[in-house]
């Protein structure tokens, strides 16, 4: 199937996302707010179940990892502790002529306003030296507006694990090696965002911490490394768009011994989709430090008391939903027509199924919709029908939704439907009474 030219590829998205109610710019009707994106009907689905692909994975298919939702809002003490008071930065630096603000570590990738076809360094732009811009957002605890009273709205959903080891560790009985699995917001006041879904002020991570002894901190961060690729390779995602970046020691963060990164080859460039970290002991031992609490463990194996080493696997989920959508668009020609369709694994897919009678009469609707009365107890399905037929294929094609199911002339003599293949057109007929368990075979997760 071909697959369009790189550098339209993301305006084509953009504009599908937006038709076919994938994803909005935020408060649109104002004008947008720069950075901020809405999730439509079928966005929103897509988002549920890459969540849910990687939160199955991560605690339902395994016994030694437990689920945890830590609020938003948390201490400020806890992020002097991780040091993101202190170091959450990124060097900032400004435009003298035109006032834009860019991130002077990726002056090459930002665009002059001025001249959106060059970046600041090929127009020469009049920069000021760079100084470091934290980037969490600060907000009021309470009615009383004082430095007292400021609380962040959180920059990543790891220190909520961080902090909450040992109310997870007792109740679950879980025993070391094990871990802790999040989803949740973050917010982060990036200087230049863009590229769509890419790099927002407001985003979901799914984060999973791993408390190791220290002595095999090695191995189980070559695991992870293992798991997390074959995440990606589970999803659906071309194997050619994917590679391994390890961190050099001029680019490990404060806090890592050893960090590699998940990239994709995007339209705009190869980059990080997800981060895994060997922390060793600086979380627990931070967090001890400040809040005067023993956070070690005590292993009745080992008859040994220990700060556990953390292996974290910090994914991003808007970027995860970007590369699926990104890695499924394709355009093909059909008898002479162009035909868009996305090609998400059955198991992450918005709709599952779609119903159709051929046509609207000889008691072809009726069945159609018992049909989809009957599928739609399991899987997200659709009924529609108007317009011809092939012209309700080809939404969904854009909609990414797998099967297409139809009632024609001849389901009334054997109660047979076809049931089409989103990828390859072909159609298949199938007795009404299999189609349950056709389907569920592929799209399980
Ligand atoms: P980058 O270098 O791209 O700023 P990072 O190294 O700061 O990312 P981490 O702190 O490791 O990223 O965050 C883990 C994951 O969270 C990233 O791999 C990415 O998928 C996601 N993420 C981080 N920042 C953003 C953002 N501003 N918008 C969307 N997703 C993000």
């Amino acid at each position: 199937m071909a697959k369009p030219k790189q550098n339209d590829l993301m305006d084509k998205l953009v504009s599908l996302c937006k038709r076919r109610g994938f994803v909005f710019q935020s408060s649109e009707i104002y004008g947008g707010l720069a950075s901020c994106w809405d999730y439509g009907p079928l966005g929103v689905e897509l988002k549920r179940n890459i969540k849910d692909f990687w939160w199955t994975g991560m605690t339902q298919k395994r016994d030694d990892i437990e689920g945890l939702d830590a609020a938003i809002l948390m201490h400020p003490k806890v992020w002097q502790a991780s040091g993101h008071i202190a170091g959450f930065t990124d060097p900032l630096v400004d435009c003298r002529t035109c006032k834009a603000r860019f991130r002077a570590d990726m002056l090459d990738e930002a665009r002059c306003p001025k001249k959106p076809s060059r970046s600041p360094i090929e127009n020469e732009c009049d920069l000021t030296e760079p100084r470091m811009f934290n980037l969490m957002f600060k907000t009021f605890m309470g009615p009383v507006e004082e430095d007292s009273s400021v609380v962040y709205l959180r920059p990543e959903t790891a220190q909520g694990i961080y902090v909450n080891f040992h109310n997870v560790l007792q109740p679950s009985r879980q025993k070391i090696p094990f871990g802790i699995a999040q989803i949740g917001k973050a917010f982060r006041n990036e200087i230049t965002p863009g590229n769509f879904i890419f790099r927002t002020r407001e985003f979901e991570q799914m984060e999973m911490q791993f408390f190791v002894h220290p002595s095999e901190d090695e191995e189980w961060y070559e695991y992870w490394k293992e798991q997390r690729w074959q995440f990606y390779l589970d999803l659906g995602i071309r194997k050619e768009k994917l590679r391994m970046h390890e961190h050099g020691p001029d680019e490990l963060a404060h806090y890592a011994k050893k960090a590699i990164d998940v990239e994709y080859e995007y339209p705009f460039g190869w980059k990080e989709l997800e981060g895994v970290h060997n922390r060793t002991d600086y979380d627990l031992a931070h967090h001890m430090e400040h809040s005067g609490k023993d956070l070690r463990y005590f292993d009745d194996q080992r008859k040994e008391k220990f700060i556990p080493y953390i292996i974290e696997t910090s994914a991003g989920c808007d970027r995860t939903l970007l590369t699926v959508l990104v890695d499924a668009y394709r355009e093909e020609e059909v008898k002479g027509e162009k035909r868009v369709l996305l090609s998400f694994s059955p198991k992450v897919a918005p709709i599952k199924v779609a119903v159709f009678p051929l046509v609207k009469k000889d008691g072809m609707p009726e069945i159609a919709l018992d049909i989809y009365h009957d599928l739609k107890q399991q899987f997200k399905c659709f009924y529609d029908d108007s317009g011809a037929v092939g012209r309700r294929y080809r939404r969904q094609d854009e909609a990414g939704t797998p099967f297409c199911v139809t009632v024609d002339g001849q389901t009334k003599e054997d109660e047979t439907v076809t049931l089409r293949n989103r990828d390859s057109m072909e159609q298949e007929r199938v007795k009404i009474g299999e189609l349950k368990k056709v389907v569920a075979e592929k799209v399980t997760l």
